[in-house]
């Protein structure tokens, strides 16, 4: 059989010639970076979520630095979070001088377990950083109550959830609203929509976006586009530390493109999951994620628990030989590392704590979601037999 056998990847981001043309838009402008672009795309992503306000930058992990520190996270100060997630999240909290805590996950739906939140909830506790895992949106409601009762402010690591949905009080709304205090967003290629690299924080607080603007521009007082539009000499301060997290008007240009096309990106995600349950439902062993009836996942990635007699690496490696890309699960920040006990918190009972950074029994459930699970290839422009060729596959390798 001469038939062409192609690799199918875990992933491909959906760019096409209006991305390029809206990318040499900004070029030819001459104005490339933070600018007219970034200002639309801020307006059409706040307007896409229903915030009140949306604030560009850099990427998702300077994103949620400049919000833990507008919600007061200081050296010292305790974060509670995921170990299982992807490293900036954890990072995030160490660039504030602050410790993570870590709780651990639902082995359903991969995300924190609100129950284990008020157990490591101590006098340091500045704030809690919930990740929507995979795009599937967190037990908001459950949080939000513990954390109103704790006085603490909510950042959510949205990075992966653009499209996502959660029911609130009988309607669908979308993650970023923002439901807790401010959503940070990626535009990554491996996320749902992408600028090649870029970020997006969500607030309903007017201060906060505010300050994000400064601290995103080294916190100086009188922005480049003002000042170019000016028809009196102005000169700018710097009255606060600030950072460069900006991001360019190319990239803001390519980002408006694909917030148009996000809503058909979801539909086909969400269809293409939809077969892969029908199609994998009866594999014996194999686990597939829970979508909870208040929640409409965007889908970023499609997570399979394998059958106990499976071997994770061995089914990853049998189906690359194979041509088909596959991850390993979520990973998790305290088994790198990075991550010595030194840099991450057991909470309330430091003192006692056993836990090492490859193994600790408070967090079993993160461990064996990534030592168990494997993520399957999904993208936009995944055809339906590209699609049974991963599917065959899986079947035949775990049917062994
Ligand atoms: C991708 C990702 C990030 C980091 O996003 P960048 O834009 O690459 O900085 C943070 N948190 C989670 C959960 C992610 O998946």
């Amino acid at each position: 059989m001469s038939e062409k056998i192609h690799n199918i990847p875990i992933a491909k981001p959906s760019l096409g010639e209006a991305e390029a043309e809206a990318a040499k838009r900004a070029i030819m402008s001459g104005w490339v970076t933070q600018g007219p672009e970034v200002a639309g795309f801020e307006r059409e992503f706040a307007a896409y979520v229903g915030a009140k306000h949306a604030c560009a930058v850099s990427n998702c992990t300077t994103a949620l630095h400049l919000a833990l520190l507008a919600v007061g996270v200081q050296p010292g100060d305790e974060v509670i979070t995921v170990s299982h997630s992807y490293i900036a999240t954890a990072n995030s909290v160490r660039y504030c001088g602050a410790m993570p805590v870590f709780v651990d996950i639902e082995p359903q739906t991969y995300n924190i377990n609100p129950m284990l939140i008020e157990n490591v909830i101590g006098d340091r506790t500045r704030a809690i950083l919930i990740v929507h895992q995979m795009g599937m949106p967190c037990e908001l409601k459950a949080i939000l109550d513990i954390a109103h009762r704790y006085k603490l402010p909510v950042v959510e690591d949205a990075a992966c959830a653009i499209g996502s949905e959660i029911l609130w009080d009988g309607k669908w709304e979308k993650i970023g609203k923002p439901h807790g205090d401010i959503a940070c967003f990626s535009f990554h290629p491996r996320k749902v929509i992408t600028t090649g690299d870029g970020g997006m924080l969500t607030t309903n607080n007017p201060e906060w976006d505010k300050q994000f603007r400064l601290w995103r521009q080294h916190g100086m007082s009188v922005p480049d586009t003002v000042r170019h539009g000016a028809k009196q000499v102005i000169f700018e301060s710097y009255p606060m530390l600030g950072y460069n997290y900006r991001m360019t008007d190319i990239q803001a240009a390519v980002g408006r493109e694909q917030l148009k096309r996000l809503p058909e990106i979801v539909e086909r995600r969400r269809y293409l999951v939809q077969r892969y349950r029908e199609k994998l439902v009866d594999v014996p062993g194999l686990k597939l994620p829970t979508e909870p009836t208040w929640a409409k996942s965007n889908w970023q990635s499609f997570c399979v628990r394998l059958p106990e007699k499976c071997h994770q690496q061995q089914v990853m490696q049998a189906m690359l030989d194979a041509g088909v890309s596959t991850r390993r699960g979520i990973m998790c920040a305290h088994r790198e590392p990075a991550y010595s006990i030194e840099a991450w918190s057991c909470g309330i009972d430091a003192d006692i704590c056993e836990c090492k950074p490859g193994k600790c029994d408070r967090l079993s459930e993160s461990e064996q979601a990534q030592d168990r699970t494997i993520i399957l290839p999904l993208f936009h422009q995944m055809s339906e037999p590209e699609q049974d060729r991963v599917i065959e596959l899986l079947k035949t390798i775990c049917q062994v």
